[in-house]
């Protein structure tokens, strides 16, 4: 679905509590107390939409990256947290027992003890998800166990927040807003189950194996796998994959990994990997054979189909993976177009595929190679420094660079600087495609 057509269907959801609660035709009450009901129920939604935010669903992710994707359920979390930390606040009716003759519920707040419970529960639990979530980093905690407990935190933020709805919300009393939540909630379910339960079962029926492991360049490893009794993966050139080696695919052990090979090379993929932390750290030590699992094809670095005069592609370190993917299936369906690629590193040991790029650089007039470092040797030929706006700006200064397509993948600093120049140089932005390899 295209970003004109999500982002209206985004907020549809988000005000359809407060449009319901509005038609609902009950007697209005002071400003604070709608406020302070409308930041609770919108808070609530944005909570149930979350989970199909970060639900892997291409409809969702493929036009406009599943790293934009991932900031916007950050972004949108903090957003949830200011109207969650807001409601009980703004409150202006008193706590206080219901009288008999206010069967509207307009002159007191009241939700008995369960309802408060449930409310207070949900309100820590949620301040307490969002915070450890922007400090994730700071807590000595493998990813995968801070990935179950943000899941399982968000799971009975969610089931005590509905709880509460029911019980003390005042509008939630309308079948038609019961309705809705039901929905939401059951949304939010689905989309776990899609990701934890359906995806994995899903993924044992089509299993690869590992082929091959071999050393590239300093800390970088090639991955190959093959499917094991089908005809593999359809992707287009530039997509990434949740990879799963040697574990079962209901663990939480996988990896976002960019395919490095082209969908023109057959049913075998290959990767570039570059250790990191405990799972790439191991990567060189994969015995062939080793069963493997894979969730995929994500991603929206994709040139198949574009219609622009050349393709440049501008990658730093292991973020050449999808640009080799690109470049690989360019070469093998014989594309005219000017191809070219700036690839940064720090050191002239970290380059990978050095000899095949070279070669292709050779071979064909239409493709080029500028290669970047940071600490180059003595005698070193090619750029020195970093992939910057500089360095863009002058390797595509040329007016006719601004009809090219733009595929940028690297440190999140290159990006934006990259994407900055190329803004700079009058590139519209339809034309720069970028993925961070990090999600925070
Ligand atoms: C779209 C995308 C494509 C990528 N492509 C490549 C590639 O081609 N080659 C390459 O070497 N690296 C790639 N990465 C980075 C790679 O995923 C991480 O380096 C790797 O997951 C680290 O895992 P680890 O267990 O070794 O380290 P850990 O210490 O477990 O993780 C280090 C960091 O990696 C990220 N990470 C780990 N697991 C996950 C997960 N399941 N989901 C999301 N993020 C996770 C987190 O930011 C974490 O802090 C890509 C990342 C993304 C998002």
């Amino acid at each position: 679905m295209t970003p004109k057509l999500l982002i209206p269907l985004y907020l549809a959801v988000l005000l359809a509590p407060l449009a319901l609660a509005a038609l609902g035709g009950r007697p209005p009450r002071s400003v604070w107390d709608e406020l302070a009901s409308g930041a609770g129920m919108l808070a609530f939604t944005i909570l149930l939409v979350e989970f199909v935010l970060s639900g892997r669903f291409r409809t969702v992710s493929a036009r406009i990256g599943m790293d934009v994707t991932m900031r916007f359920h950050q972004v949108i979390a903090r957003t949830a947290l200011a109207l969650v930390l807001l409601h009980p606040i703004l409150y202006a009716a008193p706590f206080a027992a219901p009288y008999p003759w206010d069967t509207t519920r307009e002159l007191t707040l009241y939700s008995g003890s369960r309802g408060l419970a449930t409310g207070v529960l949900a309100w820590v639990l949620l301040i307490a998800l969002v915070v450890f979530g922007i400090g994730r980093r700071q807590l000595a905690l493998r990813y995968e166990s801070w990935r179950l407990t943000h899941g399982l935190g968000a799971l009975a933020v969610a089931g005590l927040a509905l709880d509460h709805t029911l019980i003390a919300g005042r509008y939630s009393q309308d079948a038609a807003l019961v309705a809705l939540w039901s929905g939401l909630t059951a949304a939010a379910a689905f989309s776990l189950a899609w990701v934890y339960a359906i995806k994995p079962f899903l993924q044992t029926r089509r299993p690869w194996r590992v082929a091959g492991v071999r050393r590239l360049a300093e800390r970088a490893w090639e991955l190959a796998i093959e499917p094991e009794g089908h005809d593999g993966l359809r992707f287009e050139a530039g997509q990434f994959v949740w990879l799963n080696v040697g574990r079962s695919p209901y663990s939480l052990s996988e990896n976002p990994f960019s395919i490095s090979s082209a969908p023109a090379e057959g049913p075998g993929l290959r990767f570039v990997i570059k250790e990191l932390g405990d799972f790439t750290r191991t990567v060189g030590a994969i015995a062939p054979g080793t069963r493997a699992h894979l969730d995929g094809p994500f991603g929206s670095l994709v040139v198949a189909g574009r219609k622009e005069p050349g393709v440049a592609l501008i990658a730093g370190g292991v973020g050449v993976a999808p640009a080799l993917s690109i470049l690989r299936q360019l070469r093998a369906e014989g594309d005219p177009r000017p191809i070219h690629l700036v690839y940064g590193n720090r050191t002239e040991a970290q380059i990978v595929y050095r000899a095949e790029l070279d070669a292709m650089a050779a071979e064909a007039q239409s493709v080029q190679v500028t290669h970047v470092l940071a600490e180059p040797p003595a005698g070193w030929s090619g750029r020195t420094g970093v992939v910057d706006a500089a360095l863009i700006r002058a390797l595509f200064d040329d007016p006719a660079h601004t009809d090219w397509l733009y595929i940028i993948c690297g440190p999140p600093a290159m990006i934006e600087g990259a994407e900055q120049a190329l803004i700079d140089l009058g590139v519209p932005s339809r034309q720069i495609l970028s993925e961070r390899f990090q999600y925070d």
